[in-house]
Protein backbone atom coordinates (compact mmCIF):
# COMPACT_ATOMS: atom_id res chain seq x y z
CA UNK A 1 0.00 0.00 0.00
CA UNK A 2 3.12 2.71 0.66
CA UNK A 3 4.63 1.82 -2.75
CA UNK A 4 2.76 2.99 -4.78
CA UNK A 5 2.43 6.83 -3.32
CA UNK A 6 6.14 6.69 -2.46
CA UNK A 7 6.69 5.90 -6.23
CA UNK A 8 5.05 9.29 -7.42
CA UNK A 9 6.62 11.18 -5.21
CA UNK A 10 10.40 9.69 -6.61
CA UNK A 11 9.32 10.42 -10.26
CA UNK A 12 7.65 13.77 -9.08
CA UNK A 13 11.05 14.60 -7.88
CA UNK A 14 12.94 13.24 -10.53
CA UNK A 15 10.92 15.16 -13.45
CA UNK A 16 11.74 18.45 -11.09
CA UNK A 17 15.28 17.34 -10.81
CA UNK A 18 15.78 17.23 -14.65
CA UNK A 19 13.72 20.36 -15.62
CA UNK A 20 16.03 21.97 -12.86
CA UNK A 21 19.44 20.56 -14.91
CA UNK A 22 18.16 22.52 -17.65
CA UNK A 23 18.18 26.17 -15.85
CA UNK A 24 20.81 28.13 -13.67
CA UNK A 25 18.95 26.94 -10.45
CA UNK A 26 20.17 23.69 -10.98
CA UNK A 27 23.40 25.48 -8.78
CA UNK A 28 21.57 25.98 -6.22
CA UNK A 29 21.74 21.93 -5.74
CA UNK A 30 25.33 21.90 -5.90
CA UNK A 31 27.62 22.38 -2.33
CA UNK A 32 28.45 26.17 -1.56
CA UNK A 33 30.92 27.66 -3.29
CA UNK A 34 30.93 24.77 -6.02
CA UNK A 35 31.66 27.06 -8.75
CA UNK A 36 33.80 29.51 -7.11
CA UNK A 37 37.31 28.00 -8.59
CA UNK A 38 36.24 29.06 -12.41
CA UNK A 39 35.70 32.94 -11.29
CA UNK A 40 38.60 35.29 -12.15
CA UNK A 41 38.52 39.04 -11.33
CA UNK A 42 37.10 41.16 -13.29
CA UNK A 43 38.24 42.85 -16.08
CA UNK A 44 39.18 45.88 -14.67
CA UNK A 45 39.15 45.29 -10.97
CA UNK A 46 42.32 46.37 -9.70
CA UNK A 47 46.08 45.87 -10.33
CA UNK A 48 45.45 41.76 -10.62
CA UNK A 49 43.56 42.42 -13.95
CA UNK A 50 46.37 44.51 -15.70
CA UNK A 51 49.17 42.93 -17.72
CA UNK A 52 47.23 40.04 -18.78
CA UNK A 53 44.97 39.29 -15.58
CA UNK A 54 45.06 37.06 -13.31
CA UNK A 55 43.34 33.62 -13.94
CA UNK A 56 44.37 31.41 -11.35
CA UNK A 57 43.67 27.65 -11.88
CA UNK A 58 40.28 28.64 -13.30
CA UNK A 59 41.08 26.91 -16.36
CA UNK A 60 41.93 23.65 -14.74
CA UNK A 61 39.31 20.36 -15.14
CA UNK A 62 39.06 16.57 -14.05
CA UNK A 63 41.62 15.67 -12.03
CA UNK A 64 43.44 18.71 -11.60
CA UNK A 65 39.64 19.94 -9.94
CA UNK A 66 40.24 18.72 -6.17
CA UNK A 67 38.39 18.90 -2.75
CA UNK A 68 40.74 18.79 0.70
CA UNK A 69 39.56 17.94 3.96
CA UNK A 70 43.23 17.40 5.68
CA UNK A 71 46.48 19.82 5.84
CA UNK A 72 48.24 16.53 4.18
CA UNK A 73 46.14 16.52 1.34
CA UNK A 74 46.07 20.67 0.59
CA UNK A 75 49.62 21.01 0.97
CA UNK A 76 49.59 17.88 -2.17
CA UNK A 77 46.94 19.45 -3.95
CA UNK A 78 48.70 22.52 -4.48
CA UNK A 79 51.58 21.65 -5.48
CA UNK A 80 53.45 22.03 -8.75
CA UNK A 81 52.39 24.91 -11.73
CA UNK A 82 49.60 23.56 -13.92
CA UNK A 83 46.21 24.98 -14.13
CA UNK A 84 44.51 23.67 -10.69
CA UNK A 85 41.35 24.30 -8.72
CA UNK A 86 41.94 23.43 -5.03
CA UNK A 87 38.41 23.29 -2.81
CA UNK A 88 39.06 23.97 1.16
CA UNK A 89 36.28 21.54 3.18
CA UNK A 90 35.67 22.32 6.95
CA UNK A 91 38.44 23.84 9.25
CA UNK A 92 41.96 22.12 9.01
CA UNK A 93 44.68 22.54 11.14
CA UNK A 94 48.43 23.02 9.73
CA UNK A 95 49.21 21.47 13.35
CA UNK A 96 48.15 18.17 11.86
CA UNK A 97 50.59 14.95 10.76
CA UNK A 98 50.04 12.86 7.72
CA UNK A 99 47.41 11.00 10.22
CA UNK A 100 45.51 13.74 10.76
CA UNK A 101 46.73 13.86 14.75
CA UNK A 102 47.22 16.81 15.96
CA UNK A 103 50.75 17.97 16.71
CA UNK A 104 52.51 20.40 19.30
CA UNK A 105 55.13 22.49 19.28
CA UNK A 106 57.07 19.96 20.90
CA UNK A 107 57.30 17.37 17.69
CA UNK A 108 59.11 20.02 15.82
CA UNK A 109 61.18 20.99 18.52
CA UNK A 110 64.91 19.98 17.69
CA UNK A 111 66.59 17.32 20.70
CA UNK A 112 68.68 20.14 21.36
CA UNK A 113 66.18 23.00 21.44
CA UNK A 114 64.77 23.92 25.14
CA UNK A 115 62.59 26.87 25.76
CA UNK A 116 63.51 27.43 29.59
CA UNK A 117 67.31 26.70 28.78
CA UNK A 118 66.95 29.04 26.12
CA UNK A 119 65.72 32.01 28.15
CA UNK A 120 68.65 31.11 30.47
CA UNK A 121 71.22 31.86 28.41
CA UNK A 122 70.20 34.90 26.09
CA UNK A 123 68.77 36.68 29.90
CA UNK A 124 70.14 40.26 28.88
CA UNK A 125 71.17 40.11 32.47
CA UNK A 126 74.23 37.62 31.64
CA UNK A 127 74.29 37.78 27.62
CA UNK A 128 77.46 39.51 26.19
CA UNK A 129 76.69 38.98 22.37
CA UNK A 130 79.03 37.59 20.36
CA UNK A 131 78.45 33.62 19.16
CA UNK A 132 74.67 32.76 18.92
CA UNK A 133 75.75 29.63 19.73
CA UNK A 134 74.06 25.90 20.31
CA UNK A 135 71.21 26.89 21.53
CA UNK A 136 70.53 29.74 18.95
CA UNK A 137 71.16 27.04 16.47
CA UNK A 138 69.06 24.36 18.51
CA UNK A 139 65.63 26.79 17.44
CA UNK A 140 66.65 27.86 14.18
CA UNK A 141 66.71 24.01 13.17
CA UNK A 142 63.11 23.94 15.11
CA UNK A 143 61.81 26.85 13.39
CA UNK A 144 62.72 25.66 10.14
CA UNK A 145 61.02 22.33 11.24
CA UNK A 146 57.89 23.87 11.76
CA UNK A 147 58.00 26.33 9.05
CA UNK A 148 58.42 23.06 6.24
CA UNK A 149 55.19 21.86 8.31
CA UNK A 150 52.42 24.96 8.72
CA UNK A 151 53.19 27.08 5.24
CA UNK A 152 51.20 26.21 2.52
CA UNK A 153 53.17 26.81 -0.71
CA UNK A 154 51.21 26.88 -3.77
CA UNK A 155 52.57 26.66 -7.48
CA UNK A 156 51.85 28.87 -9.98
CA UNK A 157 48.48 29.09 -11.53
CA UNK A 158 46.76 27.68 -8.78
CA UNK A 159 43.26 28.60 -7.03
CA UNK A 160 42.41 28.27 -3.76
CA UNK A 161 38.64 28.32 -2.38
CA UNK A 162 36.48 27.41 0.42
CA UNK A 163 33.53 25.53 -0.05
CA UNK A 164 31.15 27.74 2.55
CA UNK A 165 32.37 28.38 5.92
CA UNK A 166 36.27 26.57 5.34
CA UNK A 167 39.37 27.84 7.63
CA UNK A 168 42.75 26.95 8.26
CA UNK A 169 44.80 27.24 11.19
CA UNK A 170 47.86 27.12 12.91
CA UNK A 171 49.48 27.54 9.65
CA UNK A 172 49.85 29.91 6.83
CA UNK A 173 50.32 30.70 3.06
CA UNK A 174 53.38 31.69 1.68
CA UNK A 175 53.34 32.50 -1.91
CA UNK A 176 57.14 32.56 -2.91
CA UNK A 177 58.27 33.13 -6.40
CA UNK A 178 54.80 32.32 -8.29
CA UNK A 179 52.55 33.75 -10.83
CA UNK A 180 49.15 33.54 -11.16
CA UNK A 181 47.30 32.67 -8.00
CA UNK A 182 43.78 33.07 -6.30
CA UNK A 183 42.83 32.70 -2.70
CA UNK A 184 38.77 33.26 -2.04
CA UNK A 185 36.60 32.55 0.75
CA UNK A 186 38.95 31.29 2.72
CA UNK A 187 39.75 31.86 6.45
CA UNK A 188 43.22 31.61 7.26
CA UNK A 189 43.45 31.88 11.98
CA UNK A 190 46.29 32.14 14.81
CA UNK A 191 49.50 31.66 11.99
CA UNK A 192 51.44 30.53 14.96
CA UNK A 193 55.27 30.37 15.88
CA UNK A 194 56.47 27.80 18.15
CA UNK A 195 60.05 29.42 18.07
CA UNK A 196 59.92 33.10 18.23
CA UNK A 197 63.69 34.77 18.56
CA UNK A 198 65.27 36.71 20.69
CA UNK A 199 67.01 39.63 19.17
CA UNK A 200 68.93 41.27 21.89
CA UNK A 201 65.76 44.22 21.96
CA UNK A 202 62.59 41.99 21.15
CA UNK A 203 61.23 39.11 20.18
CA UNK A 204 60.70 38.21 16.80
CA UNK A 205 58.31 35.69 14.87
CA UNK A 206 58.10 35.27 11.78
CA UNK A 207 54.68 33.60 9.93
CA UNK A 208 52.38 36.16 8.04
CA UNK A 209 48.31 34.87 7.72
CA UNK A 210 49.13 35.15 4.18
CA UNK A 211 53.07 36.26 2.71
CA UNK A 212 53.78 37.19 -1.03
CA UNK A 213 57.07 37.00 -2.11
CA UNK A 214 59.10 37.68 -5.24
CA UNK A 215 55.25 36.50 -6.75
CA UNK A 216 52.85 38.51 -9.40
CA UNK A 217 49.27 38.33 -10.33
CA UNK A 218 47.69 37.25 -7.66
CA UNK A 219 44.32 37.94 -6.39
CA UNK A 220 43.34 37.94 -2.41
CA UNK A 221 39.41 37.90 -2.08
CA UNK A 222 36.97 37.39 0.21
CA UNK A 223 39.14 36.12 3.24
CA UNK A 224 39.41 36.05 6.42
CA UNK A 225 41.96 36.70 8.82
CA UNK A 226 42.64 37.02 12.30
CA UNK A 227 44.59 36.09 15.11
CA UNK A 228 42.31 33.06 16.72
CA UNK A 229 43.03 31.92 19.89
CA UNK A 230 46.27 33.89 19.91
CA UNK A 231 45.67 37.14 21.12
CA UNK A 232 48.61 39.53 21.63
CA UNK A 233 47.20 40.98 25.07
CA UNK A 234 47.17 37.15 26.66
CA UNK A 235 50.86 36.46 25.43
CA UNK A 236 53.73 36.06 28.32
CA UNK A 237 56.61 38.53 28.89
CA UNK A 238 60.18 37.65 28.89
CA UNK A 239 62.83 40.01 29.74
CA UNK A 240 60.17 42.58 29.96
CA UNK A 241 59.59 42.16 26.44
CA UNK A 242 55.93 40.85 25.01
CA UNK A 243 56.65 36.77 23.01
CA UNK A 244 55.76 37.42 19.79
CA UNK A 245 54.14 34.78 18.21
CA UNK A 246 52.68 36.14 14.71
CA UNK A 247 54.18 38.57 11.97
CA UNK A 248 52.32 39.94 9.34
CA UNK A 249 48.82 39.21 8.12
CA UNK A 250 49.37 40.00 4.19
CA UNK A 251 52.85 41.06 4.24
CA UNK A 252 53.66 41.69 0.08
CA UNK A 253 57.50 41.77 -0.45
CA UNK A 254 60.66 41.46 -2.60
CA UNK A 255 59.40 42.70 -5.58
CA UNK A 256 55.91 40.97 -6.03
CA UNK A 257 53.53 42.52 -7.90
CA UNK A 258 50.02 43.66 -9.79
CA UNK A 259 48.41 42.22 -6.84
CA UNK A 260 44.43 43.09 -5.43
CA UNK A 261 43.30 42.44 -1.97
CA UNK A 262 39.43 42.80 -2.08
CA UNK A 263 36.61 42.05 0.31
CA UNK A 264 38.73 40.41 3.11
CA UNK A 265 37.97 40.95 6.97
CA UNK A 266 41.39 41.75 8.77
CA UNK A 267 40.48 41.46 12.51
CA UNK A 268 42.72 42.41 15.53
CA UNK A 269 46.61 41.92 14.89
CA UNK A 270 49.09 44.49 15.30
CA UNK A 271 51.70 44.67 11.94
CA UNK A 272 49.03 44.08 9.63
CA UNK A 273 50.10 44.50 5.93
CA UNK A 274 53.59 45.71 4.96
CA UNK A 275 54.04 46.38 1.33
CA UNK A 276 58.03 46.55 0.75
CA UNK A 277 59.79 45.45 3.39
CA UNK A 278 62.85 47.40 2.75
CA UNK A 279 64.48 50.74 1.97
CA UNK A 280 67.00 49.58 -0.02
CA UNK A 281 65.44 48.59 -3.17
CA UNK A 282 67.43 45.04 -3.10
CA UNK A 283 64.70 43.01 -4.73
CA UNK A 284 63.76 45.38 -7.24
CA UNK A 285 60.66 47.09 -5.38
CA UNK A 286 60.94 50.35 -7.02
CA UNK A 287 58.40 50.44 -10.36
CA UNK A 288 56.62 47.07 -8.61
CA UNK A 289 54.56 46.69 -5.58
CA UNK A 290 51.77 47.73 -7.73
CA UNK A 291 48.56 46.90 -5.40
CA UNK A 292 44.99 47.68 -5.10
CA UNK A 293 43.02 46.96 -1.87
CA UNK A 294 39.27 47.66 -1.61
CA UNK A 295 36.07 46.90 0.09
CA UNK A 296 38.20 45.18 3.05
CA UNK A 297 36.98 45.51 6.74
CA UNK A 298 39.54 46.47 8.98
CA UNK A 299 38.91 46.19 12.70
CA UNK A 300 41.23 46.24 16.03
CA UNK A 301 44.20 46.84 13.75
CA UNK A 302 47.89 48.34 15.31
CA UNK A 303 49.25 49.16 12.49
CA UNK A 304 50.30 48.92 8.50
CA UNK A 305 46.88 49.06 7.01
CA UNK A 306 49.40 48.94 4.81
CA UNK A 307 52.71 50.15 5.07
CA UNK A 308 54.28 50.99 1.51
CA UNK A 309 57.45 51.46 0.03
CA UNK A 310 57.77 52.01 -3.88
CA UNK A 311 54.41 50.72 -4.39
CA UNK A 312 51.59 52.15 -6.80
CA UNK A 313 48.61 51.49 -3.93
CA UNK A 314 45.43 51.93 -4.35
CA UNK A 315 42.90 52.17 -1.12
CA UNK A 316 39.45 52.44 -2.04
CA UNK A 317 36.41 52.08 0.13
CA UNK A 318 38.11 50.37 2.99
CA UNK A 319 36.19 50.75 6.23
CA UNK A 320 39.25 51.05 9.39
CA UNK A 321 37.15 50.56 12.67
CA UNK A 322 39.01 50.52 16.05
CA UNK A 323 36.20 50.81 19.11
CA UNK A 324 36.95 50.20 22.85
CA UNK A 325 36.36 46.73 22.94
CA UNK A 326 39.55 45.90 20.71
CA UNK A 327 42.08 44.00 23.12
CA UNK A 328 44.86 45.60 20.53
CA UNK A 329 46.11 49.24 20.82
CA UNK A 330 46.25 51.56 17.86
CA UNK A 331 49.10 53.14 16.30
CA UNK A 332 48.61 54.20 12.51
CA UNK A 333 46.76 52.97 9.23
CA UNK A 334 48.55 54.24 6.28
CA UNK A 335 52.25 54.32 6.62
CA UNK A 336 53.83 56.16 3.84
CA UNK A 337 57.22 55.03 3.33
CA UNK A 338 60.30 55.46 1.04
CA UNK A 339 59.16 56.04 -2.55
CA UNK A 340 55.51 55.17 -1.66
CA UNK A 341 52.41 56.18 -4.10
CA UNK A 342 49.43 55.43 -1.52
CA UNK A 343 46.21 57.03 -3.07
CA UNK A 344 43.35 56.72 -1.20
CA UNK A 345 39.61 57.57 -2.26
CA UNK A 346 36.71 56.83 0.07
CA UNK A 347 37.71 54.93 3.05
CA UNK A 348 35.50 55.48 6.08
CA UNK A 349 36.50 55.26 9.86
CA UNK A 350 34.91 54.66 12.75
CA UNK A 351 37.44 54.97 15.46
CA UNK A 352 37.32 54.76 19.28
CA UNK A 353 38.54 57.49 22.13
CA UNK A 354 41.98 58.86 21.79
CA UNK A 355 42.30 58.37 18.13
CA UNK A 356 42.10 61.62 16.33
CA UNK A 357 42.14 62.39 12.91
CA UNK A 358 45.76 63.47 12.51
CA UNK A 359 46.64 59.50 14.00
CA UNK A 360 45.75 57.62 10.81
CA UNK A 361 48.29 58.87 8.24
CA UNK A 362 52.42 58.00 9.50
CA UNK A 363 55.10 59.07 7.47
CA UNK A 364 58.13 56.57 7.33
CA UNK A 365 60.71 58.72 5.30
CA UNK A 366 57.49 59.20 2.79
CA UNK A 367 57.30 62.40 0.60
CA UNK A 368 53.89 62.04 -0.68
CA UNK A 369 49.96 60.64 0.12
CA UNK A 370 46.86 61.15 -1.99
CA UNK A 371 43.36 60.94 0.03
CA UNK A 372 40.13 62.23 -0.65
CA UNK A 373 36.61 61.51 0.37
CA UNK A 374 37.40 59.87 4.10
CA UNK A 375 34.67 59.94 6.69
CA UNK A 376 35.93 60.25 9.93
CA UNK A 377 33.36 59.41 12.67
CA UNK A 378 30.85 60.29 10.07
CA UNK A 379 32.13 63.23 8.95
CA UNK A 380 33.93 64.38 6.10
CA UNK A 381 37.65 64.75 6.91
CA UNK A 382 40.56 66.00 5.20
CA UNK A 383 43.20 63.23 6.45
CA UNK A 384 46.54 64.36 4.94
CA UNK A 385 45.92 68.22 5.89
CA UNK A 386 45.28 66.59 9.36
CA UNK A 387 48.46 64.71 9.28
CA UNK A 388 50.08 68.03 7.68
CA UNK A 389 49.07 70.11 10.62
CA UNK A 390 49.92 67.78 13.14
CA UNK A 391 53.35 67.41 11.75
CA UNK A 392 54.81 70.34 10.39
CA UNK A 393 58.39 68.93 10.07
CA UNK A 394 57.61 65.96 8.41
CA UNK A 395 54.98 67.10 5.76
CA UNK A 396 53.48 64.89 2.98
CA UNK A 397 52.66 66.08 -0.49
CA UNK A 398 49.64 64.95 -1.95
CA UNK A 399 51.01 64.41 -5.62
CA UNK A 400 52.05 60.58 -5.74
CA UNK A 401 52.98 60.83 -9.27
CA UNK A 402 49.63 58.38 -10.37
CA UNK A 403 46.25 58.38 -10.96
CA UNK A 404 44.47 54.91 -10.73
CA UNK A 405 43.11 53.70 -13.83
CA UNK A 406 41.80 50.06 -13.01
CA UNK A 407 39.03 49.59 -10.99
CA UNK A 408 35.77 48.93 -10.14
CA UNK A 409 32.86 51.50 -8.60
CA UNK A 410 34.15 53.33 -6.52
CA UNK A 411 31.19 53.93 -4.01
CA UNK A 412 29.61 56.65 -2.06
CA UNK A 413 31.44 56.82 1.25
CA UNK A 414 29.11 57.10 3.48
CA UNK A 415 27.70 53.59 2.07
CA UNK A 416 30.67 52.01 2.72
CA UNK A 417 30.18 51.28 6.82
CA UNK A 418 27.39 49.28 5.70
CA UNK A 419 28.23 47.52 2.20
CA UNK A 420 31.66 46.13 3.37
CA UNK A 421 30.84 44.81 6.68
CA UNK A 422 27.33 42.80 5.23
CA UNK A 423 29.59 41.17 2.51
CA UNK A 424 33.51 41.58 3.46
CA UNK A 425 35.16 38.00 4.51
CA UNK A 426 34.61 34.47 4.35
CA UNK A 427 31.48 32.41 4.32
CA UNK A 428 29.73 34.64 2.41
CA UNK A 429 30.55 33.42 -1.33
CA UNK A 430 28.02 30.65 -2.32
CA1 LIG B 1 56.32 38.93 7.25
Amino acid sequence: MRRAPRLAVLTAAAVLTASAAATPAAADHRPPGHGLGHRTPAANDGWASAEGGTTGGSEAAGADVTTVRTWDGLREAVRGDHPKIVRVAGDISAMTGTDGAPLECSDFADPDYDWDAYVEAFDPGHWEGGEDGPLAEARERSYEEQREHVLLTPGSNTTIVGLGDASISDGGILLESVENVIVRNLAVHDSYDCFPEWRGSDWDAQYDNIEVSRSRHVWLDHLTLTDGDTRDADLERVYGEQVDRHDGMIDIVRGSDLITVSWNVLDGHDKTMLYGNTDSNDHGDRGRLRITVHHNLFTGLTQRVPRVRYGQVHVYNNHYTHGPESDYSYLYSWGAGVESGIYAQNNSFDMGPGIAPEDIIHSWSGSALYEEGSLFDGRPVDLLEAYNQAHPDDRLDSDVGWEPERHGKIHPTRAVPHLVPAKAGAGKLR
